[in-house]
């Protein structure tokens, strides 16, 4: 990305081993995430960045320290480089990792081949090679699929839980599928568009609300015998969404927040008197990877619907035009 508005495929320098822990892979399709627009439109500095921290891909090369992936694997990574060794690690977040690196800044792997640093903490090899119908929801896995996830466990969605969910984007999308498969009996889908709300019946949700800001809030209220929602998860990152789910959510409940914050600013007192549980940031996507990898293999979800464009990589910039214009969802890049 030159500049905001501008992308452009060009050529790089091809990636190659630099650390012993470092693997060389080549990519089998990659993606255009929600968060990329935010310099798309100028609201975070570009100067000439590679882009793309989404992933999937045949490993080629490794570093000699490298020992659970190999040269051949099919492997989905984070879009957080992480040891998964360390305390922070082992303790379930390793985008926190004591040595995180994110994907978007030190790889971009809108591309054909990247270099995945800590190879062994950060990629996830699938069973064998997948069909190619699979190859969608594992490329979903490696951000909005465990970033949904992330949200869901963090709302502490499951059994006897009404769970509404703030954002009809792909990771919206992804939350309304997790909840369900975590147990909750009830999944209310904040959306007003017609295309995202039939997906997200179909990944689960029981009730659609369409009012937004305090109208949204009141509604989710109604809904639940003026209670709130026992979980609620903000995928958006506006001050409006981020004051719409703490609103939306119950006394004692959870809240769980991984739209990327732009310009939020949270009232003391309105976060004070909720008496809330919350917990957000980046998600720790490397913890889920194992779980979700096997939940699609097994053919018992379906993550890669959320993909409603594919176009070949050299052809980026129109990916970036239909996302921004909401022509499209989430678009796939082929290679
Ligand atoms: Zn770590």
């Amino acid at each position: 990305m030159h500049a905001p508005g501008d992308v452009r495929v060009e050529e790089r320098d091809d990636p190659r081993i630099i650390d012993p822990t470092d693997a060389v892979i080549r990519l089998t399709a990659t993606c255009i995430c929600g968060s990329d627009l935010w310099p798309y439109r100028g609201i975070e500095p570009v100067d000439h960045a590679p882009m793309g921290h989404e992933y999937v891909g045949v490993v080629e090369e490794i570093g000699s320290e490298v020992r659970t992936i190999a040269v051949g694997d099919f492997v989905v990574g984070s879009f957080v480089i992480s040891d998964n060794t360390c305390e922070i690690c082992r303790s379930g977040f390793q985008s926190q990792c004591v040595h995180a690196q994110f994907v978007s800044q030190v790889v971009g792997t809108q591309a054909e081949r990247a270099r995945i640093p800590y190879a062994d903490g950060t990629l996830v090899a699938t069973p064998g090679q997948p069909d190619p119908e699979l190859v969608p929801s594992l490329l979903a896995a490696s951000d909005v699929l465990g970033t949904g996830w992330f949200a869901a466990v963090a709302a502490e969605a499951g059994p006897g839980k009404t769970v509404a969910v703030v954002g009809d984007g792909a990771v919206g999308l992804m939350a309304v599928l997790a909840a369900r498969q975590l147990g909750a009996e009830r999944v209310i889908a904040m959306s007003r568009h017609p295309d995202r709300q039939e997906l997200a019946r179909h990944y689960g949700a029981t009730d659609i609300v369409e009012e937004r800001g305090d109208k949204g809030v009141s509604r989710i209220k109604e809904l639940t015998g003026g209670l709130g929602a026992h979980s609620v998860v903000e995928a958006v990152g506006t001050q409006e969404s981020f004051m719409q789910a703490v609103g939306a959510t119950r006394g004692g409940g959870h809240l769980g927040y991984v739209g990327v914050n732009h310009g939020v600013s949270i009232p003391g007192d309105e976060l004070f008197f909720a008496g809330i549980h919350t917990l957000g940031g980046p998600a720790p996507v490397r913890r889920f990877l194992p779980d979700l990898i096997r939940l699609i293999w097994d053919r018992t979800i379906d993550p890669g619907r959320v993909f409603d464009l594919s176009l070949p990589l050299d052809q980026a910039a129109e990916g970036y035009r239909a996302m921004d214009e909401r022509r499209a969802v989430k678009v796939l890049l082929t290679l």
